[in-house]
């Protein structure tokens, strides 16, 4: 058993961390349990061009980096455990990775949100041998390569924007003929001769051998299925919340995403793990603020 912190955050993106800054300068003894993974969705993006204050654009794991930095410099006790268990039912809370169990008078969840890949045959047997949910990570694998990007939202365009710096093709696959991307990313995409659009596609299937060599396709106006080759496929259909330590013991929506507001005294809920809106870097910055704030009130 540990010493019993002020505050237990558990995670480790921009919400967890900012959360760690403000009860340290709070002067809240508090514990970050970062996972084994820490840094959150922001380790595997390019160029973040719209958090304020970086006007040049800053990489997403040097975001991430600076911004542990600055926890640890107030003094947040940064560990990077995964969790596997919480009882808030008992006073203190006791939240447990691995052998370890830590104590807390409260607890911040900013466990965010992870990949949702796509539900088709053969890809849960290709994720690492040609299908990825990370351009940054492994687009310079796919050199002088014919890749798909399946999605049309702005992780998609962004998937296709990156990956075009490498490969010799890329299409981005879309069920429907309109994008849900912002403009300004939509018109990058667009513009760009060396990325093609199938619209109205949708992938029936992922064939390969050692890796990926093909995807099955429906036009789902004209109802043709072909075959066609590939030698890549990035998934960016959006994101689930890491919420299932918390099943039967927190409130969520039926999407699995934490209510904001939850009946446990004590317990506060930051960024993408309860947000399904915005989803944005800076808004689970600022949710992570407001659950610290909230903490440091509850504390006294
Ligand atoms: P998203 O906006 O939810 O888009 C998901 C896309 O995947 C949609 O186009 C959706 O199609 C498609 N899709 C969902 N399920 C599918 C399935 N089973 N088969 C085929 N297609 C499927 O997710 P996101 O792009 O990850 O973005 C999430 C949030 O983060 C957004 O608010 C976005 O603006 C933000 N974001 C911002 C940046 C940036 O500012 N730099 C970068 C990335 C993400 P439909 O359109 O038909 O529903």
């Amino acid at each position: 058993m540990s010493d019993i912190f002020d505050v237990v955050i558990i995670g480790s993106g921009p919400a967890g961390l900012t959360a760690g800054v403000y009860t340290s300068r709070g002067n809240a003894t508090t514990l970050l349990l970062g996972g084994s993974k820490w840094g959150g969705q922001l380790m595997f993006t390019s160029t973040v061009d719209n958090f304020p204050g970086f006007p040049e654009g800053v990489m997403g794991p040097d975001l991430m980096v600076r911004l542990k930095d600055q926890a640890v410099r107030f003094g947040v006790d940064f560990r990077p455990l995964d969790v596997t268990g919480v009882n808030f039912q008992k006073s203190p809370f006791e939240i447990t990775a691995g052998s370890e169990t830590f104590l807390g008078k409260t607890v911040i969840v900013a466990t965010g949100a992870e990949t949702v890949w796509l539900d088709a045959p053969g890809v849960s047997q290709f994720i690492g041998r040609g299908i990825s949910s990370c351009a940054p990570c492994d687009a310079p694998f796919f050199r002088d390569k014919k890749v798909a990007v399946v999605g049309g939202g702005d992780s998609a365009m962004e998937e296709a924007l990156y990956l075009i710096k490498y490969a010799k093709e890329v299409f981005v696959i879309h069920r429907r003929d309109t994008f849900r991307a912002s403009k300004i990313m939509i018109d990058k995409v667009l513009n760009n001769p060396k990325i093609k659009v199938m619209w109205n596609t949708e992938i029936l299937g992922v064939s390969g051998q050692e890796t990926v060599n093909g995807l099955k396709l429906k036009n789902n106006k004209t109802q043709n299925i072909k075959e066609e080759a590939f030698d890549g496929l990035f998934v960016a259909i959006g994101h689930k919340p890491m919420s299932d330590l918390f099943k039967g013991r927190l409130e969520t929506d039926e999407k699995g995403f934490l209510l904001p507001k939850q009946k446990v005294p004590g317990v506060f809920i930051a960024g993408d793990v309860h947000d399904r809106i915005y989803k944005q870097a800076v808004t689970a910055a600022g949710f992570g603020c407001m659950a610290a704030m909230d903490a440091l009130t509850f504390l006294g």
